[in-house]
Parts: structure tokens; C-alpha cells; sequence
């Protein structure tokens, strides 16, 4: 049975790897690759929502700093995590349910994880409580905005498996 009635994921490094050496998330696309080990697990899941039976909600929380640093527009940035959301689950996301964080670190912005107001918005559309949430991401950041909504958190080595020596 589905401990969890809405699992959440952090995008880059979790669902994605940038493939442009050097360069820690893709600006455009083309610039990014789902991890191997992604789609198998995900199609093990109903993401029919907690309203159903056995179904659970979904959601992404990402930050992407990089367009408050002027290195692509924000539709841009929104764009390649629907595109990496629709490869990884295979049909498009409930609108709303793509969230991030455009600014800069330290600009004392509310959405910026470890804030929880990504995580926060996603249970208010699903209307679930914190204690039926699972965040999944791979950075201390995930992992501490995970703590600050009141919701469960699993490392992405975890989750899918996988292996922590993984070299993208
Ligand atoms: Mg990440
Ligand atoms: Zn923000």
C-alpha cells in the first residue's frame, strides 16, 4: 500500500543531469538527459492523484537560480521542466504542479528551498497534509526544505536505487 498520497521531486540532479561538461543544470534544450534509471521506476506508480484508490499527486520543486543570474528566461526554464517532467512520467503535468524558484540565493525570497513554499503550494493543491508527503531530491537544501514543510524526505540514491558513484 502507498505510504504516500503526493511524492514530490527536485529536478536537477534527482530526475536530470545537465550534459553540457561543466555547466551544473541545462539553459536550453538539448541540454539535459533524464538518469537511466528514472522512467522504470516512476511507471511503477499511479499518479492518478490521492483522490483514487491507490493513486498518489506529484509534483516538482526545483530551484533555478540561473535565471535570476540572466542565463535563460524564466518560460525557458519553466519550459525544460515540463519537457523533463513529460519524458520521466510520460504524459503532461496538471497545470500548477511545475514549481520553482527563479531568484538568486540569498535574495531573501520565499520559495527558494530550503524555504517550503514550493512544498507548501503543492499540498495546498492536493489539499494533503505534510505527514502523507515524500520530497526526493539530492542536496542538503531538498533535504532541509523537506524538514521546514513538515514532510518526509528520501535521497535520490534512495528512491530510485541508485547508485551514488553515478557519473554524469
Ligand atoms: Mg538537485
Ligand atoms: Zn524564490
Amino acid at each position: 500500500m502507498m505510504k504516500y498520497k503526493l511524492i514530490i521531486f527536485d529536478a536537477d540532479g534527482t530526475l536530470r543531469y545537465c550534459t553540457v561538461p561543466g555547466q551544473p543544470c541545462p539553459n536550453r534544450s538539448g541540454e539535459w538527459e533524464l538518469y537511466p534509471d528514472v522512467k522504470e521506476k516512476l511507471a511503477s506508480f499511479n499518479w492518478s492523484g490521492p483522490e483514487s484508490e491507490s493513486g498518489v499527486g506529484y509534483g516538482i520543486a526545483s530551484n533555478q537560480g540561473g535565471v535570476g543570474s540572466g542565463y535563460f528566461a524564466e518560460d525557458t526554464a519553466m519550459n525544460l521542466l515540463k519537457d523533463t517532467f513529460v519524458e520521466a512520467f510520460g504524459f503532461n503535468p496538471v497545470e500548477g504542479t511545475i514549481l520553482m524558484c527563479p531568484h538568486i540565493p540569498y535574495s531573501g525570497c520565499i520559495c527558494r528551498k530550503p524555504e517550503p513554499e514550493m512544498l507548501n503550494g503543492l499540498m495546498r493543491i492536493y489539499n494533503v497534509s505534510p505527514s502523507d508527503v515524500l520530497f526526493v531530491g539530492d542536496r542538503d537544501a531538498d533535504r532541509d526544505a523537506a524538514s521546514n514543510a513538515g514532510c518526509d524526505f528520501q535521497w535520490v540514491t534512495e528512491f530510485f536505487n541508485r547508485d551514488p558513484e553515478t557519473e554524469v
